[in-house]
């Protein structure tokens, strides 16, 4: 298969240096065009950032320059790791243009048209595509780096036993935040409590994601969440300690059993074999130790113990910028073109 060009949008960025890492010998895409803002255009790409990858980066891309953010003729697909300050207008500029927008950003994942997906979770709500205004360009996004560990917890929960309320308490990573993101100064020693839009998107991007598709729409799961987050000093990894009511009664057997066997390997370049690992340890899941499982794919859960305000409790830990952004993003380009959405697209 020849491999379909690509463009990373804030390429600089740390979502956008994950994208090119995971990209590098990627199967079936390949990078022909980066782009950042103004203050990084006309440079080579190894002048206008400092590699914080543990990969090296390629002599190819290390000299490629850096472009405005406009569409060219050059790639089909455009990943988007833009600053959310800036990514509403750019992105919606590129679908119109005809190009395949895979979002990492805030600004579209709750359109209407707009699919929010993980591929394992909701693969289908893909189709959502179709009703976008677009003439040949859409706009897929992935959702909230949180959000993305947490939905694919619970989706096993819903299928089986339906969930009622959540109660979520996050411990989240410095590179969450970008690049120079929180100061050292105010991160080492400390939590800080407060992660600003960050509650509210934990807070409704689960109903969308475990949401039915009904014809055009997307019919939002009911459940209430509650949600805390928290910035604490690890580099990567969002862990959450989670509380959930659930509507049937159930025990700890069946709650692992139902989220062990739930997902299977979507056989696609990005896809961990298992999407979904529960740690018997009472030590585990730990950042440290469980963050570059599958590559970064796997999200890890463990700690299932009774809830005496809710019914069960339980943590959680999935690496922010693989399985949280980048990847899910690389993995959602991956199903489209295995559904025949780009191939549609690229007539
Ligand atoms: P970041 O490190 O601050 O990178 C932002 C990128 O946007 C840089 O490449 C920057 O280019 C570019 N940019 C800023 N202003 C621009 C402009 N006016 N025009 C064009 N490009 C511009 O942020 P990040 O952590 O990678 O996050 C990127 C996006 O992904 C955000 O929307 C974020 O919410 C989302 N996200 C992040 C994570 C995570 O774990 N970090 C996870 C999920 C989602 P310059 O270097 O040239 O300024």
């Amino acid at each position: 298969m020849k491999k379909i060009p690509v463009c990373v949008l804030g390429a600089t960025g740390m979502v956008g240096q994950k994208f090119i890492e995971l990209l590098s010998n990627h199967p079936w895409f390949e990078i022909t065009f980066i782009c950042a803002s103004e203050k990084s255009q006309g440079k080579k790409y190894k002048d206008a950032m400092i590699w914080r990858m543990d990969t090296p980066l390629s002599e190819k891309i290390a000299n490629m320059i850096i472009e405005p953010c406009v569409p060219s003729n050059l790639f089909r697909i455009a990943f988007s790791g833009l600053d959310s300050n800036v990514a509403g207008q750019i992105e919606e500029d590129f679908a119109k243009s005809g190009k395949v927008v895979i979002s990492n950003s805030k600004n579209h994942r709750m359109d209407q048209d707009v699919p929010l997906v993980i591929p394992e979770v909701n693969g289908d709500h893909l189709e959502l595509v179709k009703t976008q205004k677009y003439k040949n360009g859409m706009i897929v996004t992935n959702p909230n780096c949180s959000v993305i560990g947490l939905a694919m917890a619970l989706k096993p929960l819903v299928d089986v036993f339906g969930v009622e309320k959540i109660h979520v308490v996050t411990m989240q990573a410095v590179s969450g935040a970008g690049y120079p993101g929180v100061s050292s100064f105010d991160i080492l020693d400390n939590v800080i409590p407060f992660i600003s839009g960050e509650e509210e998107k934990v807070e409704t991007e689960p109903l969308k994601i475990l949401g039915t598709l009904c014809n055009t729409t997307i019919l939002p799961y009911k459940m209430t969440i509650s949600a805390h987050c928290n910035r604490v000093a690890v580099v990567n990894g969002h862990m959450a300690c989670v509380s959930v009511k659930l509507k049937k009664n159930a025990n700890s057997f069946d709650i692992v059993q139902a989220m062990t066997s739930h997902y299977k390997d979507l056989e696609l370049p990005s896809s961990p074999k298992v999407p979904l690992q529960y740690f018997e340890d009472e030590r585990h899941p730990q950042p440290k130790l469980h963050r570059n499982l599958e590559k970064g794919m796997q999200v890890s859960v463990g700690r299932l113990r009774k809830c005496p305000l809710l019914d069960w409790k339980f943590a959680l830990l999935s690496h922010n910028t693989v399985r949280g952004a980048a990847g899910c993003a690389l993995l959602n380009a991956e199903l489209l073109v295995k559904k025949g959405y780009i191939k549609e697209v690229l007539k």
